[in-house]
Parts: C-alpha cells; sequence; structure tokens
C-alpha cells in the first residue's frame, strides 16, 4: 500500500467504495487524513465501517473544513450530469481528485525521479500497459503494474527511485488527476466509445489529452485525426512528441511496416523489433500496441535487446485474441472480449484461415461490417440469441452452422478444423454481449477454454 501522506492531519470526504475507493480510503488514513467515506450502496459503506474507515452521508457533513474531496472514477464527474457529491463539494470550493492524482502527489513529494508510465486510449490500453509490464519485468526491473487495469493504484508498493510504474488510465482517472505527470505518458488512438459518460468527442478527447500534455516525453499514435491535431498541438506548447503509426512511414517516430516496428531518424532507418512469430502481439492494432510499448520503455532507459527479449516472451491477456491450445495444425483463440463487430475486427483481420464462434446477445448494427473478413472464415459456428441474425448476414457468403451452445461448437469446429489440412484458428470472438448464456465475457472465455481443455489431443498453451 502507498500511504498518502499529502492529506496528513487533514479531513478528507470520499464518495465510491466499490472497486478501489476502499484501498484509496485506508491509504488516506495511513498517511494520516482524517477520512469520511460514503456510497449509495449501503453494503459498501458497511464493509468500509467493517474495515475501520468512518462513514457518513456526505449531505451531512461540513464540507467547507474538508481539504479535499476524493471521487471513484465510476462517479459521473461531469456527464450525464454531475453526482451529487460533485454539486456539494464545487458549491464549497473543494477540491475534487481521484486516486491517481494522490499516487502522483506522493511520488512527486517522495521519489520525483521514479519512472511513471501512464496509459490510455480508446482501444489496447490494458494489452500495451501489460505488455510495457511484462518487458520491464522480463529485464529485471522492480516493476509495479495498476490503475484500470484492475490493481488499485494506491494499493501498490510506494515510489522509489528505481521502481518503474506502469499505469493504465481510463478518461474518469485523468479527468480527477489534474496534476498528473508520468515520465512517458502513451495515448494510443481516439474513437467515439463512452460517450453517454463524456457528452461530446471533443470533451473526450481533451481529457485524453492531458494525460500525455503533462509528460515529459508524449507517445502519440497518429493513425485517427483527434490524436494528430493532439500531437502537433502540444509539441508546439514545448512536449517531446515520439510519434506512433500502424500505416504510415513516419520520419522522427516509429511504425509498422508489416510486423517490423521501424524508428527513422535523420541517421536512417532502425529495425527496432519484428513481431513475426509472436502469437499474442498479431495484427496491425497490436503493432500499434507494440510501438507505442517500445517508444515508452526505451523513454525510461530500456536498450533495444531488453526491449526485443520482453516482447518475445509476452503471454498475452486473457480473453483478447489469447491463443490458449494446440492441436495439430489448429490453434485455439480465446477472444471473448470482442463483444461487439468493432472488437471483433482486429482478431478477424489478424488470421487467414477461421473457425469462427460467434454469437451471444446481439448489439445494434450486427455482424454486416464484418463482410471484409467473410473469405478468410472457413466456416462459422453461430450461438446464442443472435443466431438466427448471423445466419442472415453470413446467407450466401459463408458456410455457417447454428451449434446453439458454444460446448457444440468447440466440439463442431475442432473436428472440422482437424480435417481441414492446413493451418488454422478456432477462435471465439462472438461480436456480441455474453448475458444471454453467461454472467460476463471473462466466464464465457472460461467456459471456451474448459471446453477446449476437454478436448482429445490438445495440448493446452495456457496453465488453467
Ligand atoms: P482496452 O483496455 O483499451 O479496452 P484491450 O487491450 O483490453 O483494450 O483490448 C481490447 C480489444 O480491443 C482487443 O481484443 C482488440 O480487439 C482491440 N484492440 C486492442 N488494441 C487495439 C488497438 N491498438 N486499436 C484498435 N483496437 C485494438
Amino acid at each position: 500500500m502507498i500511504p498518502v501522506t499529502s492529506f496528513n492531519g487533514r479531513k478528507v470526504a470520499l464518495f465510491g467504495l466499490g472497486g478501489s475507493g476502499l484501498a484509496t480510503a485506508k491509504a488516506l488514513i495511513a498517511g494520516g487524513a482524517d477520512v469520511i467515506a460514503w456510497d449509495d450502496n449501503p453494503d459498501s459503506v458497511a464493509k468500509a465501517s467493517a474495515a475501520g474507515v468512518a462513514t457518513a452521508d456526505l449531505r451531512g457533513i461540513d464540507w467547507q473544513a474538508q481539504a479535499a474531496f476524493v471521487l471513484s472514477p465510476g462517479v459521473p464527474l461531469t456527464h450525464p450530469k454531475p453526482h451529487w457529491t460533485v454539486d456539494l463539494a464545487r458549491a464549497a470550493g473543494v477540491e475534487i481528485i481521484g486516486d491517481v492524482e494522490l499516487f502522483v502527489r506522493e511520488r512527486r513529494a517522495h521519489a520525483p525521479d521514479c519512472p511513471f508510465i501512464a496509459i490510455t486510449g480508446t482501444n489496447g490500453k490494458s494489452t500495451t500497459t501489460a505488455l510495457i509490464a511484462h518487458i520491464l519485468k522480463a529485464s529485471g526491473r522492480d516493476t509495479q503494474l495498476g490503475g484500470n487495469i484492475g490493481t488499485a493504484v494506491l494499493t501498490l508498493d510506494a515510489p522509489a527511485a528505481n521502481r518503474y510504474f506502469v499505469v493504465e488510465c481510463s478518461s474518469y482517472q485523468i479527468d480527477l488527476a489534474p496534476t498528473l505527470n508520468p515520465t512517458a505518458g502513451i495515448l494510443l488512438n481516439l474513437t467515439p466509445d463512452h460517450l453517454d459518460r463524456h457528452g461530446t468527442m471533443q470533451h473526450y478527447a481533451d481529457v485524453k489529452e492531458r494525460l500525455v500534455a503533462g509528460s515529459d516525453v508524449a507517445v502519440v499514435g497518429v493513425d485517427d485525426s483527434y490524436c494528430s491535431v493532439i500531437a502537433d498541438r502540444i509539441e508546439k506548447a514545448g512536449r517531446k512528441v515520439v510519434r506512433i503509426s500502424r500505416r504510415q512511414a513516419l520520419s522522427g517516430g516509429l511504425y509498422a511496416e508489416g510486423t517490423a516496428i521501424l524508428s527513422a531518424t535523420l541517421k536512417g532507418v532502425e529495425k527496432l523489433a519484428d513481431l513475426d512469430g509472436i502469437q499474442t502481439l498479431r495484427g496491425s492494432h497490436n503493432a500499434q500496441n507494440a510501438a507505442a510499448a517500445i517508444a515508452a520503455c526505451l523513454a525510461v532507459g530500456l536498450s533495444v535487446a531488453e526491449i526485443r527479449s520482453g516482447l518475445s516472451t509476452f503471454p498475452g491477456l486473457k480473453h483478447r485474441m489469447q491463443p490458449v491450445g494446440r492441436k495439430g495444425l489448429t490453434t485455439f483463440v480465446n477472444d471473448s472480449k470482442a463483444t461487439n463487430a468493432d472488437a471483433a475486427a482486429p482478431a478477424l483481420s489478424s488470421y487467414e484461415r477461421i473457425y469462427w464462434i460467434a454469437g451471444g446477445l446481439p448489439k445494434s448494427g450486427g455482424i454486416a461490417s464484418l463482410a471484409p473478413f467473410f473469405p478468410r472464415i472457413a466456416k462459422a459456428y453461430l450461438i446464442g440469441e443472435a443466431a438466427p441474425e448471423f445466419a442472415a448476414t453470413l446467407g450466401e457468403a459463408v458456410a455457417y452452422e447454428i451449434s446453439g451452445t458454444l460446448e457444440k461448437a468447440v466440439a463442431h469446429a475442432a473436428a472440422d478444423a482437424a480435417a481441414d489440412g492446413l493451418a488454422n484458428v478456432v477462435m471465439l470472438s462472438p461480436a456480441c454481449a455474453s448475458f444471454d448464456q453467461y454472467k460476463n465475457f471473462e466466464v464465457r472465455g472460461d467456459a471456451f477454454v474448459a471446453h477446449v481443455a476437454a478436448l482429445d489431443g490438445i495440448t493446452m498453451l495456457i496453465a488453467s
């Protein structure tokens, strides 16, 4: 745990006790703050009280006496409308911050040179965060991994000179971190997402920009128009910017050419790494993630050899295009995280011959947008409520069966793939939510892995 010393002896109000909230309250208390916490959910309040955190309805506290208001990133700061606690804090002129801000203040106070990499973007955040942490760890660095990826940042070890922090930041966390100043900040890409919580695309982009605007080295993916404008703007403002592209050669940045990650400088073009053969980093979206990870690792002092070595052993993240088993010429891939057509596209574009398991609870728009990938699909195995709708879209273009359940789909796809004679994948990339048959995409992915593990003659590639 990182005791938050910046509010020692002062009063702090905190709202949101699920997820990271309780850990934040404990870190503040450990650092000497006088915390009063609340949540709309009585169970969370009871749990915090039992853990020794003072609780009270924040409608009744003396807001003028609070040195800060700490808000959980899950609670609306701006859209669709500010939470009632935000209105009260603003009315009293109390600053509103989150756990990432508390972390950066501790780092600044106690170990300002401690290497700190922060990652944001619409897609690829977790992959890039996990990849950077893996490369650092593999090189023997003391590495702390947290933030939006799952481990609350204040539960990590305290900042110290040779300790490397890799922190995934959602827009909500950035919005609550006004002095965020990483050594290297990454903004991967920006596309419309969660606009219900951000109002407009411009507001969403403005929030994300703040992460790189405050970085010593700003790593920015410039393949979309929002990020490209941001890179120019912060460079003009004096930031050191490293541009990343998966699409075009850049002078002075890092870019992907096929599986090669190249760096072009005045001295010429250098091949920094080749992702060929790294199963967990297939596809041009992963080239973007890897290029950004390489740029950040270089910025915090790793050698090219250390980075190459780490890349080659990246185990990948669960449920995201994760190779889980192999049998003969067939690789079994779990991409359960692909809960809509856009999210399934990168996976379908990354393999040449696919026995595709899709379906679940359909999202609006269906799978018509995936038509460019249909020629890669040897056969589709449709499950869940979406099966009839997906069958209608596939029509004559793709062979399919309505398997109904994941268990049947895995068995049938495995048998067809084994008889194929060519290298292929059996991949769950459902392009649907899971809630018709599973609690969430993780449970669905775990079920897929269990069905794969039960196949005769399978070699599992992951520990189960
Ligand atoms: P996030 O943490 O931003 O949600 P993840 O790393 O968990 O992103 O990846 C989620 C899904 O997003 C992946 O399964 C893949 O389909 C897609 N994806 C990953 N990286 C990128 C990228 N750089 N650009 C576009 N899509 C991506």
